[in-house]
C-alpha cells in the first residue's frame, strides 16, 4: 500500500476523552473513529489487525475440527422466551420491534440461536459431536462502555458452542476449546492466565476466563503465590478465619452518636475491624437483601446474587429502603430484627463470638452480638478475597491483580438443550438432551489488551502476528530518484514475496515518516537514504534501537529471518 493514497487518519495529540493507553493509540494510529458511546467504525489500520486476530481464531479453532458459521445478529424474542432470558438479559439487550409489532433483538450472545440450529438438523448420536463457531458483532447496552473498544456497545465476538452426547464428550470439547484459547493468545503474544470464573447470565457449572494482567483491567484476578490456583474475584474463595472460642457474653446497647464507618467505630470501641460486622443493604429484582460480613471485609455481591439465582438487576439500597427495612438512619444497620426479604451471613460471622454490630436504631450500636443466639439467617461465602487471605487449595498466600477478560469458555450442560427442546436418540434409542458448552473471544478487546502489553513512548510495537502490516519502507526524499526508484524496487521485492508492505511514499520530511511508522507499530523498517549510493540501506525493528546498514541483496533473507524468528508463516 503507498501511504499516500491512504485512508489513514494519524492524530499527533492525545485524544481527550480517551483514558487508557490502546484507546488512545488506536485513535492516534487511525484504527477506530467514534460514533457514539461505545459505538466505533473501523478504518483500514484497524480492520487489518482485527482481521489478523480472527484469522488466528479461525485457523486454531479449524485445528481443532470446528466449523465456521454466520448467524443473524436480528433474533425473534421467541427463542428467548423458550429459553427464559428474554426477562434474564434486562436492560443489557437491545430489543426492538418489527412492522407487525413482533419483539426482536440485536443478539448480545448466541446460545439460543445455536440451540434453535441443532435440533432442527440434529437427531442421531451419529452426527454428534459437533462444535460450530462465528465471527460476528454482538449488541450489548452496556451500563458503562468505556476505554474504547474494550467495552462497546457494539463488538466483534468468536462464539463457538459445541453439542456432545454426553459429560466425557464436553469435557473433551471443553479441553480442545482450552488449548485452542492458550494458542490463540500466544500467537498474539498477549501473557495470560487461565482462571476460574463465575457463570453468571450464561448458566453452566464450569468456566474459564482467558484474562491478560493489565492495570487497566477491569476485573480483579485472585492469584495463589504457592499453587497454580487462580480465579475471578467474583468467585475466588479464602480460607476462613478460625472458628472463635470465646465464651458468650451479654447483649449490650450502646449510644453511638455521629459513629457510622468502622474507622470511627474501631475508635470508639477501641477494637479491631475484626470485631465488628457490619451488615449492607441491597435490592435484587425488588426484592430487599442484607449482607452480614466482618468489618474488615467487603461484600462480594455476584456471590449474594448467585445465592438468590437469577437476580437481573442488583444493587445498593437507597436512603428509604435503607431507613424502611431498619427504623433508622444510614449507618446503623444491623441483622438483629431487620426487615429485609433476605438475611445473608458471612461463614466469619457466623463463627465469631460477641462482636459489635448496629442497633437498627439511630445512634446505637449493640456489643456481644452471636449468630444463633441473636439473630440467623443464610449462612455461606458472601465476601471478597482480600490480599494475603490463604488459598484453599494450598495454604498459599493469595495475591490480586487486576485483568482484562480476552475469552470466556463454559460449560453449559444441558441448561439450554432441556429448556429449548435440543434432544437427539442415543445408542440405545433413548432421547437425551444435547450436552453443550459455549466459548467467546472478544475480537477488539484482544487487540486492545495487545496494545496494553505492546508499546512505547512513541506508540504501538504490534507482534509480527497481528501488525497491520510487516515492513515498511522509507524513501527519506522522494524527490531524489535514486530514494523513490529503490523503494519502489524493494516494496514490489518484498510484495511479491507475500510481505505486507506499507511504501511510504508521502511527501513528508523522514522524521515525520518515522514518527508515524512508529506510532503504527510496524515491526520492520527499511529506509532508503544517502546509502543507496553503495546499495545499501537501513534496516529497522521497531522494538529495538539498533539499526543495521544491509546491502540490497540483503533485504529478502533478512525479513524472512524475522518471520522465522517469530514463528509467522510468509504469505
Ligand atoms: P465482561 O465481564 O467484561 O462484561 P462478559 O462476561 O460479559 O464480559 P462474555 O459474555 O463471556 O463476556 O463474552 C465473551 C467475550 O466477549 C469476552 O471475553 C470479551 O472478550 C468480549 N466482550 C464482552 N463484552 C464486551 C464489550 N462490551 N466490548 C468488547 N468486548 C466484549
Ligand atoms: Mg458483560
Amino acid at each position: 500500500m503507498r501511504m499516500s493514497k491512504m485512508f489513514m487518519l494519524t492524530l499527533r495529540e492525545v485524544p481527550a476523552d480517551a483514558v487508557i493507553t490502546s484507546h488512545q493509540l488506536m485513535l492516534r494510529a487511525g484504527m477506530i473513529r467514534k460514533m457514539a458511546s461505545g459505538v466505533y467504525n473501523q478504518l483500514p489500520m484497524g480492520m487489518r489487525v482485527f482481521n489478523k486476530v480472527q484469522n488466528i481464531i479461525r485457523e486454531e479453532l479449524d485445528k481443532k475440527g470446528c466449523q465456521e458459521i454466520f448467524c443473524s445478529a436480528l433474533i425473534p424474542s421467541e427463542l428467548w422466551k423458550e429459553s427464559g432470558r428474554w426477562d434474564v438479559m434486562g436492560e443489557e439487550m437491545f430489543r426492538l420491534k418489527d412492522r407487525n409489532e413482533r419483539d426482536f433483538c440485536l443478539g448480545p450472545t448466541h446460545e439460543e440461536v445455536f440451540t434453535d440450529l441443532i435440533r432442527q438438523e440434529i437427531t442421531s448420536y451419529k452426527q454428534l459431536p459437533l462444535n460450530l463457531y462465528q465471527i460476528q458483532v454482538k449488541y450489548r447496552d452496556e451500563r458503562r462502555p468505556r476505554f474504547g473498544v474494550m467495552r462497546g456497545r457494539s463488538f466483534t465476538m468468536k462464539d463457538a458452542y459445541s453439542f456432545d452426547i454426553d459429560e466425557a464428550g464436553l469435557d473433551k470439547s471443553y479441553q480442545d476449546m482450552y488449548e485452542a484459547y492458550t494458542n490463540i493468545f500466544k500467537r498474539c503474544e498477549l501473557e495470560h492466565s487461565a482462571v476460574e470464573a463465575d457463570t453468571g447470565a450464561i448458566g453452566g457449572s464450569v468456566s474459564a476466563e482467558f484474562m491478560v494482567k493489565s492495570e487497566v483491567g477491569e476485573d480483579e484476578i485472585v492469584f495463589c503465590s504457592g499453587c497454580n490456583y487462580a480465579a475471578n474475584m467474583e468467585k475466588a474463595t479464602s480460607v476462613n478465619e478460625e472458628v472463635s472460642t470465646e465464651d458468650l457474653k451479654e447483649l449490650k446497647e450502646i449510644h453511638t452518636p455521629n459513629v457510622h464507618t468502622i474507622e470511627e467505630l474501631e475508635k470508639f470501641f477501641n477494637k479491631n475491624s475484626k470485631e465488628f460486622a457490619k451488615t449492607l443493604i441491597y435490592v435484587a429484582d425488588g426484592k430487599t437483601v442484607a449482607v452480614v460480613v466482618k468489618g474488615n471485609r467487603e461484600v462480594n455481591e455476584t456471590k449474594v446474587s448467585n445465592a438468590i439465582g437469577s437476580v437481573v438487576e442488583f444493587e445498593l439500597a437507597n436512603e428509604t429502603t435503607v431507613k424502611r427495612v431498619t427504623d433508622a438512619e444510614v449507618g446503623f444497620a444491623g441483622p438483629i430484627g431487620i426487615k429485609t426479604d433476605y438475611l445473608f451471613i458471612d461463614k466469619e460471622v457466623a463463627d465469631s463470638k460477641n462482636l459489635v454490630i448496629g442497633a437498627n436504631k439511630t445512634d446505637y450500636h449493640i456489643e456481644n452480638a452471636n449468630y444463633g443466639r441473636d439473630f440467623e439467617g443464610v449462612v455461606g461465602d458472601f465476601r471478597n478475597v482480600t490480599e494475603g487471605d490463604k488459598c484453599t487449595k494450598c495454604g498459599g498466600t493469595l495475591e490480586i491483580a487486576r485483568g482484562v477478560e480476552v475469552g470466556h469458555i463454559f460449560k453449559l450442560g444441558t441448561k439450554y438443550s432441556e429448556s429449548m427442546n435440543a434432544n437427539f436418540i442415543d445408542k440405545d434409542g433413548k432421547s437425551k438432551p444435547i450436552v453443550m458448552g459455549c466459548y467467546g473471544i472478544g475480537v477488539e478487546r484482544t487487540a486492545a489488551a495487545i496494545i496494553e502489553q505492546h508499546h512505547d513512548e512513541n506508540g504501538i510495537t504490534w507482534p509480527l502476528s497481528v501488525a497491520p502490516y510487516h515492513v515498511v519502507v522509507v524513501p527519506v526524499n522522494i524527490k531524489k530518484e535514486e530514494h523513490m526508484e529503490n523503494a519502489i524496487k524493494i516494496y514490489e521485492k518484498l510484495q511479491q514475496m507475500g510481505v505486507e508492505v506499507l511504501l511510504d511514499d508521502r511527501d513528508e520530511r523522514a522524521g515525520v515518516k518515522f514518527k508515524d511508522s512508529e506510532l503504527i507499530g510496524i515491526p520492520m523498517r527499511i529506509t532508503v537514504g544517502k546509502d543507496i549510493v553503495d546499495n545499501k540501506v537501513e534496516f529497522k525493528l521497531r522494538k529495538s534501537e539498533e539499526k543495521e546498514i544491509i546491502t540490497l541483496d540483503e533485504i529478502e533473507q533478512r525479513v524472512k529471518e524475522e518471520f522465522e524468528k517469530n514463528n509467522v508463516k510468509l504469505g
